[in-house]
């Protein structure tokens, strides 16, 4: 990474430049690309970068939305295919077995959807604006650590990066995700959680009810040359293993179109399962420790933040406010600890 010169005094016979914070003159002792104001405390970067290509914008939003429709569909198979193979024998245990469980799907369907809709069609979070570009407006370090987005032609604070994919400055961004076609930032940060809650708390039910459903109407296993006193040798074991398999592919060709869906769900249940509480330990782990997944990767300094369960308890608690201590300054943090 390159040196960054802060300009504290104009140097005479130094270099002339600008800052884009203020507006002020300044006087660098030799050419820099990157340096930092003296006065607003606005980083100025002269690197060239590299221009959006206009196809690869849109080739990511359509990404975006065909793994967004994938998922919207996918959510109301589970749902609608669920309720169709499983109630008619949760219903014929008792009335109230089947009312029981319609409560419960939806619940878990209503709370399911509306966090997923929550976390991908709101906005993100958009950083708030700030006055910048001429001297008297933008006092004593107004703009300390700001960079200037070059996409959106506007200050931008440590605490926000900019997504190319959505085409604007996120606040607090944890990552893009394809899966809700939005970015994950400050203001739906809490419905993408609860969002994961909802899915792995909603597999583990379709996995636990379509196993039930599925025992019911599994047709008996039915092997041939399986000798259970046998199979302690290798060449023994993998007959064994063989039988074992081809009566259960047997068994589930003669399985109905319900218990076919039902076999269907429990697969992809539990794999939706492992996949997402993978993500969501990973996602508390970073708030625990009071960063995002940008930060992770990036290893940019998040100020003085601690990790701990005040962390967990202040992303819950306060909406609006708890995001501040992800990332940001270290002044952002100091004033958490007030
Ligand atoms: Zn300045
Ligand atoms: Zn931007
Ligand atoms: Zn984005």
């Amino acid at each position: 990474m390159e040196e960054l010169v802060e300009c504290t005094s104009p140097i005479p016979e130094g270099h002339e430049t600008k800052c884009w914070g203020c507006g002020l003159r300044l006087l660098l002792p030799s050419y820099t690309p990157i340096f930092k104001c003296g006065w607003c405390g606005a980083i100025t970067n002269l690197n060239p970068r590299n221009c959006e290509v206009r196809w690869s914008y849109r080739w990511r939003r359509l990404r975006d939305w065909v793994f967004v429709t994938i998922l919207l569909l996918f959510m109301l198979f589970v749902i609608c295919g669920g309720v169709w193979a499983a109630f008619p024998l949760l219903f014929s245990i008792s009335f109230f077995c089947g009312v029981f469980h319609s409560i419960i799907v939806f619940i878990l369907s209503v709370s399911t959807l509306s966090s997923f809709s929550l976390a991908a069609f709101r906005s993100a979070g958009a950083p708030e604006n700030m006055l910048w570009g001429s001297y008297p407006i933008v006092g004593k370090v107004g703009l300390e650590d700001y960079t200037f987005c070059v996409y959106c032609a506007r200050p931008k604070s440590p605490r926000t990066h900019h997504c190319r994919t959505c085409g604007m400055c996120v606040l607090d961004m944890d990552h893009h995700c394809p899966f809700i076609g939005n970015c994950v930032g400050a203001a739906n940060h809490r419905h993408f959680i609860a969002f994961l809650f909802s899915v792995v708390i909603s597999t583990a039910y379709v996995s636990i009810v379509s196993t039930y459903a599925g025992f019911h109407i599994w047709p008996p296993l039915v092997y041939e040359s399986l000798d259970p006193l046998n199979i302690f040798s290798t060449a023994a074991a993998l007959r064994a293993l063989k039988a074992v398999v081809q009566a259960f592919l047997s068994s589930a060709l003669l399985l109905s179109p319900r218990g076919l869906v039902l076999l269907y769900l429990l697969i992809a249940s539990l794999s939706v399962e492992i996949g997402i509480s993978v993500l969501l330990w990973q996602q508390l782990r970073f708030i625990y420790e009071g960063k995002t997944y940008i930060n992770h990767i990036s290893s940019l300094n998040i100020g003085n933040v601690e990790s701990g369960w005040q962390n967990i308890f202040r992303f819950f608690g306060f909406p609006h406010r708890a995001s501040r201590f992800l990332l940001g300054s270290s002044n952002a943090g100091k004033s958490h600890k007030k």
